[in-house]
């Protein structure tokens, strides 16, 4: 069983969609669990009436983009088993431990006023991996050291008080689609980009989308052609419609010899790709009683799937009665 999460720091954007969600909604297995992890996005200064917003609207993009509804929730839904099961977590972990991990060091460390969830967050991530005794967790090379904190602290946890917790393996998706920003190809899509220009967001309006697109930097070669570090900014686009396509990009560049028959093909295949899930997202956003059914239903399934794992750590550990 597989676990992942997106976190709502922003609004959800096309690498997300090629690179994650599409292959969660394709390739899922029947209990698989994907969640919305809001807690995470907590870390650093944020707006709670925006955090909010974006929370519902990445449970709709999800659900929306075909991921069954009852393999989604929300993580907050999950406070309470998250928050006891985080400090039996971080009594089980040292200070070093988690002071070492880079994320740490490289957004936080040495800043005035860092929030004490900065140096945490990767426990409480090993408490979302634990408490649903997921056996593999999808991560991308930035996250593979927290999942290899939740594998120790499952181990020390299993071998001093006693057997509970799946221990956890990291697995690299499927290389390929790493989307870069179309306005600077040397950085990845991200939902924290400080300009939006070359960010495509699942929710872009079609016209919107194709002058994302057309103003995507190129360079100054001629003919196209699949070479990723020659030409980072074509090569993007060749990943994006081979995405899009299901195809691979080195094959997709033979149809095309000019950038603006290339990007005509990939701003109509992003905008054909995205039309289905933008309408379906509206519509689930304009019902707020369904979109609260989802969740509730989401989220006492996942609790009741973790009861017993949170129960029995919790025994173990000394507590509870
Ligand atoms: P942030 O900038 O806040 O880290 P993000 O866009 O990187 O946001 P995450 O919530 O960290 O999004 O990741 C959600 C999922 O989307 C992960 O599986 C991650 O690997 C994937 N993902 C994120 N950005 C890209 C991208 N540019 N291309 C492909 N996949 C991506
Ligand atoms: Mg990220």
């Amino acid at each position: 069983m597989r676990i992942s999460g997106i976190t709502p720091s922003g609004h959800t954007h096309l690498g997300n969609h090629l690179g994650a969600i599409q292959r969660w909604a394709t390739d899922g297995g029947p209990d698989d669990l994907y969640f919305v992890s809001d807690l995470h996005a907590m870390t650093t200064t944020h707006n709670p009436g925006k955090l909010r917003g974006r929370t519902s609207e990445m449970l709709a993009i999800l659900v929306a983009a075909g991921i069954p509804a009852e393999r989604v929730f929300v993580q907050s839904d999950l406070s309470r088993e998250l928050g006891a099961l985080t400090w039996i977590l971080e009594c089980t972990c040292s200070y070093g431990e988690a002071a070492r991990m880079i994320q740490f060091k490289e957004k936080g460390s040495g800043q005035p006023g860092v929030r004490l969830s900065l140096l945490t967050y990767p426990v409480l991530m090993a408490a979302d991996i634990l408490l649903q005794g997921a056996a593999e967790v999808p991560v991308g090379e930035d996250q593979n050291q927290h999942v290899e904190l939740a594998r120790a602290l499952a181990r020390r946890f299993n071998g001093t008080y006693g057997e509970v917790f799946t221990v956890p393996r990291p697995v690299l998706p499927p290389t390929g689609a790493r989307v870069r920003d179309l306005s600077d190809p040397a950085r990845k899509m991200s939902k924290s980009a400080r300009d939006a220009a070359g960010v495509v967001f699942v929710l872009d309006e079609p016209d919107l989308i194709r002058r994302k697109v057309r103003r995507a930097v190129t360079d100054g070669f001629t003919g196209v052609e699949y070479a990723p570090e020659e030409r980072p900014g074509v090569a993007n686009l060749l990943e994006i419609l081979a995405g899009c396509r299901g195809e691979r990009p080195a094959d997709v560049a033979a149809e095309f010899s000019s950038y603006g028959a290339l990007k005509e093909a990939v701003a109509e295949a992003v905008v054909e790709t995205l039309r289905p899930i933008r309408e379906r997202t509206l519509e689930l956003l304009a019902d707020p009683a369904e979109l609260a059914r989802i969740r509730k239903e989401g989220a006492s399934r996942a609790a009741e799937r973790g009861e017993h794992r949170l129960t029995s750590a919790m025994r173990l550990i000394g507590a509870g009665m």
